[in-house]
């Protein structure tokens, strides 16, 4: 089997509410793409990655398309979609410093494996270890503490019993909507709290002693993505887990981090770490350093929420209840999909069928799509 063509899908997905983290301005959409591989013998591998736009992507979503039509198609055309890590490394040499847009290509090639020979890709990554995943539900900044809280409780309400809550404009805020969360849900629930890089390291020790009586599971990339010495100076310094995020994208960023134990955390996304292969390389690094591991993505559609899912299905050690599905959890007003994977009771059931077991609804697709 050979590859012929890859086919991009530039989206505009709404927002259900704007969302809004400590970087840049609420936002109304994301701009995503979906990319279709398609084979000489008619079988066709779908991916998602995103133009997320913020600290440690740069990508705009025609950037992400030209890349993938100019650069990669006439890399890989041709080549045997089995041959994933292969053509991986082809994509490097064509052109460095693109996880973004490999990473749709790269799950792409692992769904039409899977097609090929009948099985999920979990299967093929590694075995099933779960049917069903626990993820965390994510309480983006809110003008106000009762907003914040009814989002919780709605998410309370759907099962969920992880939160990741954004901190990272005002101090006084992030630790009242802390307390808030304890005086409703006690100690059933567990909190992460989410700075996507915005904090001064004093800022951050300020705000994290006054947060360690509320015990916080991890505080996620409080400092800038190049401040791997402020983070392990961090981490010492306050009894709070310091997750990385932005601070991570390939496996050499991740080695230093762990080199200087500047977290004990890593979140890892299909968009932003290049895909279910690379990603699988990250969660065994990491493992073998003695981090926790989370399962993130950028808001997605069900496409990168489904290659998450099967990545923790094959993965046989312990995961984070991670916020990989937050897009399909209600972030997102919109999926374009046959068969959504919308969590129940706070999980996301794995998908059975082959590849990553996910079909495009055309119509929902054409009503999203901005090239045409
Ligand atoms: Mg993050």
């Amino acid at each position: 089997m050979k590859i012929t063509e890859i086919e991009t899908i530039p989206l505009r997905v709404p927002f259900a509410h704007t969302f809004t983290i400590s970087q840049g301005a609420g936002r109304e959409f994301i701009e995503t793409l979906i990319v279709r591989v398609h084979t000489d013998q008619g079988l066709v591998g779908i991916g998602e990655t995103q133009a997320w736009r913020r600290q440690g992507s740069a990508e705009t979503i025609w950037n992400l398309v030209r890349t993938i039509k100019d650069y990669f198609e006439p890399a890989i055309v041709g080549r045997s979609p089995f041959d994933v890590a292969g053509i991986l490394r082809t994509l490097d040499a064509t052109l460095y410093n693109t996880l973004y847009p490999q990473a749709a290509v790269a799950d792409a090639l692992y769904d039409i494996a899977g097609k090929a020979v009948g099985l999920p890709v979990h299967t093929l990554l590694g075995g099933e270890c779960r049917e069903q995943v626990r993820v965390g539900g994510l309480l983006s900044l809110k003008p106000t503490v009762e907003e914040l809280l009814d989002d919780a409780q709605r998410f309370h309400e759907r099962g969920f019993r992880h939160f990741g809550l954004k901190i990272g404009v005002d101090p006084r805020q992030d630790l009242a909507n802390v307390v808030a969360l304890r005086d409703r849900f006690g100690d059933g629930v567990v909190i992460r709290v989410d700075a996507n890089g915005a904090l001064s390291y004093d800022a951050a020790l300020s705000l994290l002693k006054k947060l360690e009586p509320y015990d916080i599971d991890c505080a996620e990339q409080p400092l800038a993505i190049w401040d791997l010495d402020g983070l392990a100076a961090l981490a010492r310094a306050t009894s709070i887990p310091i997750m990385a995020d932005e601070s991570v994208s390939t496996d050499h960023t991740l080695l230093e981090v762990i080199r200087r134990r500047a977290a004990t955390v890593v979140q890892t996304k299909i968009a932003k770490n290049g895909g279910m292969y690379r990603i699988w390389r990250l969660w065994a690094l990491a493992s073998a350093a003695g981090m926790r591991i989370y399962p993130g993505n950028h808001p997605s559609t069900s496409v990168a929420t489904a290659a998450v899912a099967h990545l923790c299905a094959a993965w046989p050690e312990p995961l984070m209840e991670g916020v990989f599905a937050v897009g399909v959890s209600g972030v997102l007003a919109a999926d374009i999909v046959t068969n959504p994977l919308a969590p129940e009771n706070g999980e996301i059931r794995v998908p059975t069928g082959p590849g990553l077991g996910i079909e495009l609804d055309d119509e929902k697709i054409a009503r999203l799509r901005i090239d045409r």
